[in-house]
């Protein structure tokens, strides 16, 4: 049943709906795992279906650059509050809108799109939305309000909403174009990674981040020795702190992943094919397959050229708008007050007050607090939340730890109110806790 089916229902009070505190996404309480990043049922809270209310039937066109998290958000506003305009999605890959997030966390198992796919055919058929795959934009003339596509057609649109969201960052390492170097970020890129996999004796994965760790776990399933080469001195620095991080450390050698800190990649190495990943200490990991995982860069080089303001990622308001008229942008490759975590949740909420707005409803976004987990390397783990991180605040923290349970909980406090949380191995208090978060808990008031 798709989630419009399950909102409607829930609506007449048949079902019972859940958010998913750590993507945003909303589905049938009756699911096991949040089916956009795969966590379990101690990250979801009860969910209310809120009305919108805003109703305007016109003939106008709108155009969605991109169809990820952010544009089938945005169609999605618009087509509720709009129920006779004309919506166009375009994308580059040749597939519909799927569960990105779902990439690196069933790598391996991942065989059809259907698997993850946000909606069926039939969704869009029903809503009207005309799906242009497989086209790359080549020029958006914000003058003529025409969107000029690879294929040599061109959209005339009345609002556009840009959402194309971010690439891979690759790091200017001497051999990384080489076809078994491969950075996972469209189901075109774990197609390859399958392809591959059959003939693949070691795996180095460049990137200890969370989709880095994520992959090295999916891969070292196919009986693959896998490397991670981190270049930082511990993992997950921005979200962990030093303890946290060697918690982690130990579950992941635990888990058969081979792992190296401080390592400078210099080189991957390979005539005809990869070889090996060097570095900066004459070190050689031998490889038969690379995945980066350092980064993602927003893609905001069609609107620079029209002249929408960009700094990382285009510059929008509270309303999605940027400094043209009729052009909002939302996802990964916007910033609002500087911030872009390059989420899921942020792309949602962004794409769903682009498209609210551009039909004339007045949403206002705000900038989503980023959450992070990871399930894989016989462990779980979850972060959220100010973990010490901000120079001159004093914090307070209480941290228990069981080495045999391979157990570990930390909360930060500020002015004796909760500001951080992390937990790693047993991670079912993750929703109560994201509340007392939320509200900003009391230490004494938290039973700890
Ligand atoms: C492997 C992986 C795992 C992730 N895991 C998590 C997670 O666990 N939790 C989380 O919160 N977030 C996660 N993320 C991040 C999350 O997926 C993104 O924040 C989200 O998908 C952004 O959505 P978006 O719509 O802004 O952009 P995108 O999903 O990138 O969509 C943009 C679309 O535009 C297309 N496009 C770009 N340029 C052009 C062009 N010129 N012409 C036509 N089409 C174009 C792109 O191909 C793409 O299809 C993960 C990301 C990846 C890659």
């Amino acid at each position: 049943m798709e989630i419009n089916e399950i909102k409607q229902e829930s609506k007449k009070g048949t079902r019972t709906l859940v958010k998913c505190l750590v993507c945003g996404e909303i589905f049938d309480s009756s699911l096991e795992k949040c089916p956009v990043c795969g966590v379990g049922r101690e990250h979801f809270i009860p969910y209310e279906v809120e009305e919108t209310g805003y109703q305007s039937n016109t003939e106008e066109v709108f155009v969605i650059l991109g169809n990820g998290a952010a544009g089938i958000s945005a169609a999605t506003a618009i087509r509720d509050r709009n129920k006779t305009c004309t919506i166009h999605m375009v994308s580059n890959e040749s597939v519909r809108s799927y569960n990105r997030p779902m990439l690196t966390k069933t790598l391996i198992s991942l065989k059809d799109i259907k698997q993850i796919e946000v909606h069926n055919p039939e969704w869009y058929e029903e809503k009207n939305i005309t799906n242009h795959l497989s086209v790359t934009i080549q020029e958006i003339n914000t003058e003529k309000k025409v969107i000029n596509l690879s294929d040599n057609s061109a959209i005339q649109y009345d609002k556009c909403i840009y959402a194309l969201g971010s690439e891979c960052f690759i790091p200017p390492i001497k051999g990384a174009d080489q076809p078994e170097v491969i950075a996972i970020r469209k189901f075109s890129d774990v197609q390859r990674v399958t392809d591959l996999i059959p003939k693949t004796k070691n795996a180095v994965v460049i990137g200890g981040g969370v989709l880095g760790l994520e992959a090295a776990w999916e891969i070292s399933k196919s009986n693959c020795n896998v490397t991670v080469l981190e270049m930082a001195d511990k993992l997950m620095g921005r979200q962990l702190d030093q303890e946290a991080g060697e918690f982690l450390l130990t579950i992941v050698k635990n888990a058969g992943i081979q792992l190296r800190l401080n390592a400078s990649v210099i080189e991957i190495t390979g005539q005809n094919e990869v070889t090996g990943v060097k570095l900066a200490t004459g070190e050689n990991f031998p490889a038969d397959l690379v995945i980066l995982s350092s980064g993602i860069v927003p893609n905001t080089a069609l609107a620079i050229a029209t002249g929408i303001e960009a700094a990382r990622g285009i510059v929008v308001n509270e309303h999605m708008e940027t400094n043209l008229p009729d052009v909002y942008a939302c996802g990964d490759c916007a910033e609002f007050k500087g911030v872009n975590y390059g989420i899921w949740p942020q792309a949602l909420a962004m794409g769903e007050a682009a498209g609210a707005n551009a039909v004339g409803d007045a949403v206002t976004y705000e900038n989503v607090p980023p959450v992070l987990t990871f399930t894989g390397m016989n462990t779980s783990l979850f972060a959220a939340g100010d973990n010490g991180k901000t120079p001159g605040i004093q914090y307070t923290t209480v941290m228990k730890k069981d080495e045999t349970l391979k157990t570990f909980e930390k909360y930060y406090f500020v002015d004796e109110h909760l500001s951080g949380i992390i937990l790693i191995g047993d991670t079912s208090k993750a929703g109560k806790l994201t509340n007392d978060l939320e509200e900003k808990r009391l230490l004494k008031d938290m039973n700890l």
